[in-house]
Protein backbone atom coordinates (compact mmCIF):
# COMPACT_ATOMS: atom_id res chain seq x y z
CA UNK A 1 0.00 0.00 0.00
CA UNK A 2 1.76 3.09 -1.08
CA UNK A 3 1.75 5.91 1.52
CA UNK A 4 -0.66 8.95 1.33
CA UNK A 5 2.20 11.60 0.32
CA UNK A 6 2.79 9.36 -2.45
CA UNK A 7 -0.72 9.27 -3.53
CA UNK A 8 -1.19 13.34 -3.35
CA UNK A 9 2.11 13.77 -5.23
CA UNK A 10 0.70 11.34 -8.05
CA UNK A 11 -2.61 12.72 -7.95
CA UNK A 12 -1.27 16.46 -8.08
CA UNK A 13 0.60 15.41 -11.57
CA UNK A 14 -2.50 13.94 -12.94
CA UNK A 15 -3.99 16.94 -12.63
CA UNK A 16 -1.98 19.98 -11.55
CA UNK A 17 -4.31 22.45 -10.68
CA UNK A 18 -6.06 20.48 -8.46
CA UNK A 19 -4.29 22.83 -5.81
CA UNK A 20 -5.65 25.89 -7.46
CA UNK A 21 -8.17 27.70 -5.28
CA UNK A 22 -10.36 30.34 -8.05
CA UNK A 23 -10.72 33.68 -6.11
CA UNK A 24 -13.99 34.93 -6.08
CA UNK A 25 -14.80 38.39 -4.15
CA UNK A 26 -18.18 37.25 -2.95
CA UNK A 27 -19.24 41.44 -1.92
CA UNK A 28 -22.05 42.19 -3.83
CA UNK A 29 -20.74 45.61 -6.21
CA UNK A 30 -23.12 48.37 -6.93
CA UNK A 31 -23.70 50.33 -10.02
CA UNK A 32 -25.76 53.53 -9.97
CA UNK A 33 -28.95 51.28 -10.89
CA UNK A 34 -28.88 49.37 -7.92
CA UNK A 35 -29.36 52.13 -5.48
CA UNK A 36 -31.53 54.89 -4.78
CA UNK A 37 -30.70 57.87 -2.02
CA UNK A 38 -32.80 57.59 0.91
CA UNK A 39 -34.11 61.26 1.74
CA UNK A 40 -33.50 63.17 5.27
CA UNK A 41 -35.19 65.55 7.23
CA UNK A 42 -33.93 69.00 5.89
CA UNK A 43 -33.70 72.59 6.89
CA UNK A 44 -33.53 73.80 3.62
CA UNK A 45 -36.43 75.78 2.22
CA UNK A 46 -35.31 75.97 -1.65
CA UNK A 47 -32.59 74.60 -3.85
CA UNK A 48 -31.42 78.22 -4.66
CA UNK A 49 -30.04 77.72 -1.15
CA UNK A 50 -27.84 75.06 -2.11
CA UNK A 51 -24.07 75.53 -3.18
CA UNK A 52 -22.32 73.57 -5.88
CA UNK A 53 -19.12 75.39 -6.17
CA UNK A 54 -16.39 73.42 -3.61
CA UNK A 55 -12.94 74.49 -3.26
CA UNK A 56 -9.97 72.17 -2.99
CA UNK A 57 -6.64 72.11 -2.05
CA UNK A 58 -4.23 69.98 -4.03
CA UNK A 59 -1.93 67.51 -2.19
CA UNK A 60 0.58 67.89 -4.52
CA UNK A 61 0.91 71.05 -6.46
CA UNK A 62 -0.46 72.96 -2.94
CA UNK A 63 -3.14 74.60 -5.84
CA UNK A 64 -6.44 76.18 -4.49
CA UNK A 65 -9.24 76.20 -6.89
CA UNK A 66 -13.17 76.31 -6.70
CA UNK A 67 -15.98 75.16 -8.83
CA UNK A 68 -18.62 73.24 -9.51
CA UNK A 69 -16.46 69.86 -9.38
CA UNK A 70 -18.04 68.57 -13.04
CA UNK A 71 -16.17 67.61 -15.68
CA UNK A 72 -16.41 67.34 -19.48
CA UNK A 73 -14.76 64.34 -20.53
CA UNK A 74 -11.17 64.06 -22.81
CA UNK A 75 -13.36 62.74 -25.84
CA UNK A 76 -12.76 64.43 -29.15
CA UNK A 77 -17.03 64.43 -29.71
CA UNK A 78 -17.68 65.83 -26.17
CA UNK A 79 -14.56 68.51 -24.81
CA UNK A 80 -13.92 70.96 -27.65
CA UNK A 81 -12.54 74.35 -26.96
CA UNK A 82 -16.35 75.78 -27.67
CA UNK A 83 -17.35 73.12 -24.60
CA UNK A 84 -14.58 74.67 -22.67
CA UNK A 85 -15.50 78.34 -23.08
CA UNK A 86 -19.21 77.46 -22.41
CA UNK A 87 -18.92 75.76 -19.55
CA UNK A 88 -16.16 77.96 -17.71
CA UNK A 89 -19.20 80.20 -17.63
CA UNK A 90 -21.05 77.60 -15.61
CA UNK A 91 -17.91 76.81 -12.91
CA UNK A 92 -17.51 73.54 -14.62
CA UNK A 93 -14.49 72.60 -15.74
CA UNK A 94 -13.40 70.83 -19.77
CA UNK A 95 -10.57 68.28 -20.15
CA UNK A 96 -9.68 69.58 -23.62
CA UNK A 97 -8.83 66.12 -25.72
CA UNK A 98 -5.70 65.46 -27.11
CA UNK A 99 -6.20 65.88 -30.52
CA UNK A 100 -5.96 69.44 -30.94
CA UNK A 101 -2.42 70.38 -32.53
CA UNK A 102 0.05 73.08 -30.37
CA UNK A 103 -1.02 75.48 -32.61
CA UNK A 104 -4.55 75.19 -32.09
CA UNK A 105 -3.59 75.41 -28.41
CA UNK A 106 -1.77 78.73 -29.59
CA UNK A 107 -4.62 80.01 -31.16
CA UNK A 108 -7.45 79.55 -28.39
CA UNK A 109 -4.81 80.45 -25.31
CA UNK A 110 -4.37 84.08 -26.72
CA UNK A 111 -8.83 84.12 -27.22
CA UNK A 112 -9.29 83.41 -23.26
CA UNK A 113 -9.79 85.28 -20.24
CA UNK A 114 -7.66 83.47 -17.80
CA UNK A 115 -11.02 82.71 -15.46
CA UNK A 116 -11.75 80.84 -18.62
CA UNK A 117 -8.39 78.76 -18.55
CA UNK A 118 -8.78 77.84 -14.95
CA UNK A 119 -11.52 75.60 -15.95
CA UNK A 120 -9.37 73.86 -18.85
CA UNK A 121 -7.56 70.60 -18.47
CA UNK A 122 -5.09 69.33 -20.88
CA UNK A 123 -5.34 65.98 -21.88
CA UNK A 124 -1.68 63.86 -21.99
CA UNK A 125 -1.54 59.72 -23.18
CA UNK A 126 1.57 59.04 -21.86
CA UNK A 127 4.11 58.26 -24.87
CA UNK A 128 7.47 60.54 -25.19
CA UNK A 129 5.72 62.06 -28.11
CA UNK A 130 2.51 62.78 -25.60
CA UNK A 131 4.91 64.44 -22.89
CA UNK A 132 6.48 67.37 -25.10
CA UNK A 133 3.73 68.05 -26.49
CA UNK A 134 2.11 68.64 -22.94
CA UNK A 135 4.52 70.62 -21.86
CA UNK A 136 4.83 72.57 -25.17
CA UNK A 137 1.35 73.48 -24.04
CA UNK A 138 1.62 74.10 -20.30
CA UNK A 139 4.39 76.50 -21.52
CA UNK A 140 1.55 78.80 -23.78
CA UNK A 141 -0.15 80.17 -19.91
CA UNK A 142 0.08 80.22 -16.32
CA UNK A 143 -3.69 79.67 -16.34
CA UNK A 144 -3.23 76.47 -17.77
CA UNK A 145 -3.23 74.31 -14.32
CA UNK A 146 -4.54 71.22 -14.96
CA UNK A 147 -3.25 68.03 -16.21
CA UNK A 148 -5.73 65.14 -17.50
CA UNK A 149 -3.23 61.76 -18.29
CA UNK A 150 -5.45 59.14 -19.43
CA UNK A 151 -4.93 55.85 -20.62
CA UNK A 152 -7.67 52.81 -20.91
CA UNK A 153 -6.04 50.42 -18.43
CA UNK A 154 -4.22 52.50 -15.40
CA UNK A 155 -2.52 49.42 -14.06
CA UNK A 156 0.26 49.74 -16.52
CA UNK A 157 3.43 50.30 -14.77
CA UNK A 158 4.33 52.20 -17.41
CA UNK A 159 1.46 55.01 -15.96
CA UNK A 160 2.85 54.98 -12.89
CA UNK A 161 6.53 56.38 -14.04
CA UNK A 162 4.65 58.71 -16.49
CA UNK A 163 2.88 60.14 -13.60
CA UNK A 164 6.71 60.65 -11.69
CA UNK A 165 8.17 61.93 -14.96
CA UNK A 166 5.09 64.76 -15.17
CA UNK A 167 5.50 65.72 -11.41
CA UNK A 168 9.25 66.17 -11.20
CA UNK A 169 8.58 68.21 -14.48
CA UNK A 170 5.71 70.52 -13.12
CA UNK A 171 5.59 70.52 -9.60
CA UNK A 172 3.19 73.54 -9.60
CA UNK A 173 0.45 71.75 -11.90
CA UNK A 174 -2.77 69.80 -10.36
CA UNK A 175 -2.27 66.44 -11.73
CA UNK A 176 -4.65 63.83 -12.44
CA UNK A 177 -4.08 60.29 -13.58
CA UNK A 178 -6.65 57.18 -14.30
CA UNK A 179 -8.12 55.20 -14.89
CA UNK A 180 -8.34 52.76 -12.34
CA UNK A 181 -11.12 50.92 -9.70
CA UNK A 182 -8.95 49.71 -7.06
CA UNK A 183 -7.93 51.35 -3.90
CA UNK A 184 -4.50 49.94 -4.34
CA UNK A 185 -3.61 51.55 -7.32
CA UNK A 186 -5.37 55.12 -6.41
CA UNK A 187 -2.62 54.82 -3.32
CA UNK A 188 -0.16 53.89 -6.04
CA UNK A 189 -0.74 57.01 -8.44
CA UNK A 190 -0.88 59.58 -5.33
CA UNK A 191 2.13 58.39 -3.81
CA UNK A 192 3.95 58.61 -7.84
CA UNK A 193 2.69 62.51 -7.78
CA UNK A 194 -0.85 62.75 -8.64
CA UNK A 195 -3.28 65.20 -7.01
CA UNK A 196 -6.60 63.46 -8.40
CA UNK A 197 -7.51 59.95 -9.95
CA UNK A 198 -9.62 59.07 -11.88
CA UNK A 199 -11.82 55.99 -11.81
CA UNK A 200 -13.88 54.24 -13.91
CA UNK A 201 -13.23 50.64 -15.73
CA UNK A 202 -16.40 50.02 -18.34
CA UNK A 203 -18.79 51.97 -17.31
CA UNK A 204 -19.00 54.45 -19.73
CA UNK A 205 -21.75 54.88 -22.69
CA UNK A 206 -20.12 54.23 -25.62
CA UNK A 207 -17.27 52.00 -23.78
CA UNK A 208 -17.80 48.00 -24.60
CA UNK A 209 -14.50 46.92 -22.42
CA UNK A 210 -16.56 45.10 -20.13
CA UNK A 211 -18.18 43.33 -23.45
CA UNK A 212 -14.64 42.78 -24.95
CA UNK A 213 -12.51 41.50 -22.33
CA UNK A 214 -14.93 40.84 -19.14
CA UNK A 215 -12.91 43.32 -17.12
CA UNK A 216 -14.86 46.10 -15.19
CA UNK A 217 -16.21 46.99 -11.56
CA UNK A 218 -19.58 48.36 -11.28
CA UNK A 219 -18.64 52.41 -10.87
CA UNK A 220 -20.54 53.28 -7.46
CA UNK A 221 -18.62 50.98 -5.55
CA UNK A 222 -15.55 51.90 -7.59
CA UNK A 223 -16.28 55.35 -6.85
CA UNK A 224 -17.34 54.61 -2.60
CA UNK A 225 -13.94 52.64 -2.56
CA UNK A 226 -11.38 54.82 -4.51
CA UNK A 227 -12.80 57.49 -2.87
CA UNK A 228 -11.95 55.86 0.72
CA UNK A 229 -8.37 55.15 -0.11
CA UNK A 230 -8.06 58.80 -2.16
CA UNK A 231 -9.13 60.67 0.95
CA UNK A 232 -6.72 58.62 3.19
CA UNK A 233 -3.83 60.28 1.62
CA UNK A 234 -4.96 63.86 0.91
CA UNK A 235 -6.09 63.23 -2.67
CA UNK A 236 -9.45 63.33 -4.75
CA UNK A 237 -11.04 61.34 -7.30
CA UNK A 238 -13.32 61.70 -10.56
CA UNK A 239 -15.80 59.55 -10.89
CA UNK A 240 -16.03 58.57 -14.91
CA UNK A 241 -18.42 57.52 -16.79
CA UNK A 242 -21.52 55.40 -16.36
CA UNK A 243 -23.69 59.02 -15.44
CA UNK A 244 -26.81 58.66 -17.60
CA UNK A 245 -29.15 61.53 -15.70
CA UNK A 246 -29.14 63.81 -13.21
CA UNK A 247 -29.56 61.51 -10.61
CA UNK A 248 -26.74 59.45 -11.81
CA UNK A 249 -24.40 62.28 -10.92
CA UNK A 250 -25.66 63.31 -7.52
CA UNK A 251 -25.23 59.27 -6.64
CA UNK A 252 -21.46 59.59 -7.28
CA UNK A 253 -21.05 62.94 -5.31
CA UNK A 254 -22.71 61.12 -2.46
CA UNK A 255 -20.55 57.82 -2.69
CA UNK A 256 -17.77 60.26 -2.76
CA UNK A 257 -16.80 61.53 -6.13
CA UNK A 258 -15.07 65.13 -5.67
CA UNK A 259 -15.14 65.50 -9.13
CA UNK A 260 -17.82 63.43 -11.60
CA UNK A 261 -16.43 63.29 -15.54
CA UNK A 262 -18.95 63.26 -18.16
CA UNK A 263 -19.03 61.93 -21.43
CA UNK A 264 -22.31 61.22 -23.32
CA UNK A 265 -24.50 63.64 -21.44
CA UNK A 266 -22.49 66.58 -22.35
CA UNK A 267 -22.21 64.85 -26.14
CA UNK A 268 -24.50 65.76 -29.08
CA UNK A 269 -24.28 69.34 -28.27
CA UNK A 270 -23.88 72.68 -30.38
CA UNK A 271 -20.47 73.15 -28.64
CA UNK A 272 -19.57 69.07 -28.30
CA UNK A 273 -17.68 68.99 -31.59
CA UNK A 274 -19.63 65.73 -33.25
CA UNK A 275 -20.20 65.77 -36.77
CA UNK A 276 -23.68 66.92 -37.54
CA UNK A 277 -25.75 64.21 -40.03
CA UNK A 278 -29.35 65.14 -41.34
CA UNK A 279 -31.24 61.80 -41.67
CA UNK A 280 -34.79 62.17 -42.24
CA UNK A 281 -35.35 65.74 -41.82
CA UNK A 282 -33.81 65.57 -38.40
CA UNK A 283 -30.64 66.35 -36.97
CA UNK A 284 -28.23 63.71 -35.86
CA UNK A 285 -24.52 63.90 -33.83
CA UNK A 286 -21.94 61.23 -34.30
CA UNK A 287 -20.67 60.16 -30.79
CA UNK A 288 -17.70 57.99 -30.69
CA UNK A 289 -15.71 56.26 -28.10
CA UNK A 290 -11.98 56.96 -28.11
CA UNK A 291 -11.51 53.44 -28.42
CA UNK A 292 -13.43 52.60 -30.75
CA UNK A 293 -13.11 51.79 -34.54
CA UNK A 294 -14.46 56.04 -35.25
CA UNK A 295 -11.29 57.10 -33.17
CA UNK A 296 -9.51 54.91 -33.80
CA UNK A 297 -9.53 55.38 -37.90
CA UNK A 298 -9.52 58.90 -37.54
CA UNK A 299 -6.34 59.53 -35.49
CA UNK A 300 -4.14 56.52 -35.49
CA UNK A 301 -4.82 55.40 -39.29
CA UNK A 302 -7.16 52.18 -38.14
CA UNK A 303 -7.55 49.43 -35.57
CA UNK A 304 -4.23 47.71 -35.03
CA UNK A 305 -4.22 44.10 -36.00
CA UNK A 306 -3.11 42.98 -32.37
CA UNK A 307 -5.95 44.51 -30.81
CA UNK A 308 -9.63 44.99 -31.05
CA UNK A 309 -11.57 48.20 -30.76
CA UNK A 310 -13.18 48.61 -26.96
CA UNK A 311 -15.85 51.36 -27.59
CA UNK A 312 -18.79 52.42 -29.59
CA UNK A 313 -19.97 54.72 -32.31
CA UNK A 314 -23.69 56.06 -32.14
CA UNK A 315 -25.84 58.95 -33.29
CA UNK A 316 -27.71 60.77 -31.06
CA UNK A 317 -30.58 63.27 -31.50
CA UNK A 318 -28.84 66.76 -31.65
CA UNK A 319 -29.36 68.65 -27.82
CA UNK A 320 -28.99 72.07 -29.32
CA UNK A 321 -27.12 74.35 -26.39
CA UNK A 322 -25.26 73.17 -23.83
CA UNK A 323 -26.32 75.45 -21.20
CA UNK A 324 -29.81 73.98 -21.29
CA UNK A 325 -28.54 70.23 -20.29
CA UNK A 326 -26.07 71.81 -18.06
CA UNK A 327 -28.70 73.83 -16.04
CA UNK A 328 -30.47 70.75 -15.58
CA UNK A 329 -27.55 68.46 -14.24
CA UNK A 330 -27.01 71.43 -11.97
CA UNK A 331 -30.86 71.75 -10.92
CA UNK A 332 -31.45 68.06 -10.35
CA UNK A 333 -28.20 67.88 -7.84
CA UNK A 334 -29.26 71.09 -6.14
CA UNK A 335 -32.39 69.23 -5.45
CA UNK A 336 -30.77 66.09 -4.45
CA UNK A 337 -29.02 68.12 -1.40
CA UNK A 338 -32.26 69.89 -0.68
CA UNK A 339 -33.89 66.34 -0.30
CA UNK A 340 -31.07 65.04 1.90
CA UNK A 341 -30.73 68.38 3.78
CA UNK A 342 -27.46 69.29 2.28
CA UNK A 343 -27.13 72.95 1.95
CA UNK A 344 -23.35 72.61 -0.12
CA UNK A 345 -22.31 69.81 -2.37
CA UNK A 346 -19.57 69.41 0.22
CA UNK A 347 -22.27 68.17 2.70
CA UNK A 348 -24.22 65.61 -0.07
CA UNK A 349 -21.61 62.36 0.91
CA UNK A 350 -21.91 62.93 4.36
CA UNK A 351 -25.72 63.27 4.19
CA UNK A 352 -26.07 60.02 1.43
CA UNK A 353 -27.27 56.94 2.73
CA UNK A 354 -27.90 54.56 0.03
CA UNK A 355 -30.92 52.11 -0.42
CA UNK A 356 -29.72 49.00 -2.35
CA UNK A 357 -33.32 48.84 -4.95
CA UNK A 358 -34.57 46.51 -7.56
CA UNK A 359 -36.39 49.58 -9.66
CA UNK A 360 -35.45 53.07 -10.87
CA UNK A 361 -37.78 55.36 -12.62
CA UNK A 362 -41.67 54.12 -13.58
CA UNK A 363 -41.27 53.69 -17.34
CA UNK A 364 -45.11 52.95 -18.14
CA UNK A 365 -44.97 56.59 -19.99
CA UNK A 366 -41.13 55.70 -21.85
CA UNK A 367 -38.18 57.06 -20.55
CA UNK A 368 -37.36 60.56 -19.34
P1 LIG B 1 -19.97 58.44 -20.19
O1 LIG B 1 -20.11 59.69 -19.40
O2 LIG B 1 -20.22 58.64 -21.64
O3 LIG B 1 -20.79 57.31 -19.63
O4 LIG B 1 -18.46 57.96 -20.02
C1 LIG B 1 -17.37 58.76 -20.42
C2 LIG B 1 -16.09 58.00 -20.18
O5 LIG B 1 -16.06 56.79 -20.95
C3 LIG B 1 -14.82 58.72 -20.62
O6 LIG B 1 -14.41 59.72 -19.76
C4 LIG B 1 -13.82 57.56 -20.69
O7 LIG B 1 -13.29 57.24 -19.43
C5 LIG B 1 -14.70 56.40 -21.14
N1 LIG B 1 -14.50 56.12 -22.57
C6 LIG B 1 -14.54 56.98 -23.61
N2 LIG B 1 -14.34 56.35 -24.78
C7 LIG B 1 -14.17 55.05 -24.48
C8 LIG B 1 -13.90 53.89 -25.26
O8 LIG B 1 -13.84 53.90 -26.49
N3 LIG B 1 -13.74 52.73 -24.58
C9 LIG B 1 -13.82 52.68 -23.22
N4 LIG B 1 -13.60 51.52 -22.63
N5 LIG B 1 -14.11 53.74 -22.46
C10 LIG B 1 -14.26 54.91 -23.08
Amino acid sequence: MPDKSFLSAVLLRANPCEEYKMRIEQDLKLGFKDVLIRPKRSTLKSRSQVDLNRQFTFKHSGKTWTGVPIIAANMDSVASFEMATSLAQHNIMTAVHKHYSVEQWGEFVANQSPDVLQHVMVSSGTSDADFIKLSEILALSDALNFICIDIANGYSEHLVDYVRKVRQAHPMKVISAGNVVTGDMVEELIIAGADIVKVGIGPGSVCTTRVKTGVGYPQLSAIIECADAAHGLGGQIIGDGGCSCAGDVAKAFGGGADFVMLGGMLAGHEQSGGEIIEQDGKKLVKFYGMSSQSAMDKHSGGVAKYRAAEGKTVLLPFKGNVDNTVNDIMGGVRSTCTYVGAASLKELTKRTTFIRVQEQENNVYGKE
